[in-house]
């Protein structure tokens, strides 16, 4: 179900491409279920293998600063 809060802990965060450090990708994540998922399994969300236009490929994402 979808609901529509106002605010929460989902932050919306820039992913750039480790290897060519484009900025690929905008997306928002939750903050909450990030430090969850550490807590339970010891993983993280991040870093991501995503499609990277310019190197042509999957390449890991790194997280970068949260956007305004
Ligand atoms: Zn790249």
């Amino acid at each position: 179900m979808a609901s529509k809060k106002k605010k929460g802990p989902r932050q919306a965060v820039g992913l750039q491409c480790a290897e060519c450090k484009a900025f690929g990708y905008v997306t928002a994540y939750n903050k909450n279920n990030e430090t969850l998922m550490k807590q339970t399994s010891g993983e993280s969300t991040f870093p991501l293998s995503k499609y990277c236009k310019r190197c042509k490929k999957h390449t890991t994402h790194k997280l970068m600063k949260k956007l305004k």
